[in-house]
């Protein structure tokens, strides 16, 4: 899994401070050049070691904002174990 902000974010820094391995930066220094906050995949551990639970999530007032993707969800990812097949047109 992976840690996701997504657009619903309100810049209120919550998170930042939260954080215990400074995974998450600002818009500003977002790597991907969108205008929103974001997690480094690399460097986000989950909490795992120094929270019961993710410190972001819980620090976040907004419903919805830090978000889990499943592992192995994208579509080259299904492709690869034969879970996407070809479109069916009648
Ligand atoms: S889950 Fe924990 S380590 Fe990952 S971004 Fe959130 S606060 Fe940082
Ligand atoms: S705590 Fe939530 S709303 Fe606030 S900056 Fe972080 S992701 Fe955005």
């Amino acid at each position: 899994m992976a840690v996701l902000i997504t657009d619903t974010c309100i810049s209120c820094d919550a998170c930042l401070d939260e954080c215990p391995v400074g995974a998450i930066v600002d818009n500003d220094d977002n790597p991907s050049g969108e205008d929103i906050y974001y997690v480094y995949k690399d460097k986000c551990v989950e909490c795992v070691g120094h929270n019961d639970a993710p410190a972001c999530a819980d620090a976040c007032p907004t419903e919805g904002c830090i978000v889990w993707d499943e592992v192995g969800s994208s579509k080259i990812e299904k492709e690869d174990r034969g879970e996407v097949g070809e479109a069916v047109i009648d």
